[in-house]
């Protein structure tokens, strides 16, 4: 077995008194795609965010393809913290997309999606241009390329959010439910490019709170409550006859037919 793409182990972290990640476990290994659930303040976002980096956490460590992102390893057992720029090249392996859109309102959708690439990745501008439009086709936006957001529907601006992930290549992409603040009616095209994703092999993190998609796309549900891992394995066996009392109680309160039927 090769080693894990994204390895995290004895992870936490406090805000203040409040703990909000409790000690996290977790392994995923390139091409699985984790359903992340669990309820409001579980500590889902902050768990992604420490992944990224975006915010610091205070003990255990978060190996992206066995590199630590943190810090480094000075070779003498002692650990060095990144410099911005290692941080940043690191960074780049894992792509996040939120649940507000956060596309630069100033910017195209293609500009939106170039940006890294030229300013990140470095790559010549022709090169960027033409990934950027390849991104766009392939989330149905060719003929949106030269809009601007406030021109764009919530669910295009979250399919250009995609885009701009995935065209930076990255190693892993974390979706923070990328649909919760979407019309419903939008909901379903932008599943659907994550489906495609995952077909494709993309390895995920995806916290939603839609149950069906969940159960779809995952080869895996992993269940937080306060600050833990409460449940992990494949779909079927976290969320059909769930064994743990809080998981069953979070899931009957998103399906109330399953608790009737219980
Ligand atoms: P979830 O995404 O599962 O809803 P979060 O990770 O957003 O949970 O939040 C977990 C807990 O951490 C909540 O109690 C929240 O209020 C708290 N929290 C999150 N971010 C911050 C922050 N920057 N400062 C203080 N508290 C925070
Ligand atoms: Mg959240």
């Amino acid at each position: 077995m090769s080693d894990p793409l994204v390895k995290i182990s004895g992870l936490t972290k406090a805000f203040g008194d409040v703990e909000v990640l409790k000690g996290i476990d977790l392994e995923i290994n390139t091409g699985q795609v984790v359903s992340l659930i669990g309820p409001s303040g579980s500590g889902k976002t902050t768990l992604l965010r420490c992944i990224n980096y975006l915010v610091e956490y205070d003990d255990g460590s978060v190996l992206i393809d066995g590199q630590e992102i943190a810090h480094k390893d000075t070779g003498n057992g002692t650990r060095q913290p990144r410099s911005e720029r290692e941080l940043s090249a690191i960074r780049a392996q894992v792509g996040m997309v939120f649940q507000l859109f956060y596309l630069y309102p100033h910017l195209s959708a293609i500009e939106n999606v170039t940006l890294g690439l030229t300013k990140v990745r470095k790559l010549p501008k022709a090169q960027a241009q033409s990934m950027a439009e390849a991104w766009l086709e392939r989330v149905g936006l060719s003929d949106k390329m030269n809009n601007m957001p406030s021109e764009l529907s919530g669910g295009q601006q979250q399919r250009v959010g995609i885009a701009r992930a995935v065209a930076m290549e990255p190693k892993v992409l974390l979706l923070d439910e990328i649909t919760s603040a979407l019309d419903p009616e939008l909901v379903g095209e932008v599943l659907a490019v994550v489906q495609s994703l995952a077909k494709e092999g993309m390895t995920m993190i995806v916290v939603t709170h839609e149950m069906t998609f969940a159960r779809d796309v995952g080869n895996r549900v992993v269940f937080m409550d306060e600050g833990r891992v409460v449940a992990d394995g494949l779909p079927s066996e976290v969320l059909d006859n769930p064994e743990n009392e809080r998981l069953r109680t979070f899931l009957s309160r998103l399906n109330p037919h399953l608790a009737l039927e219980k």
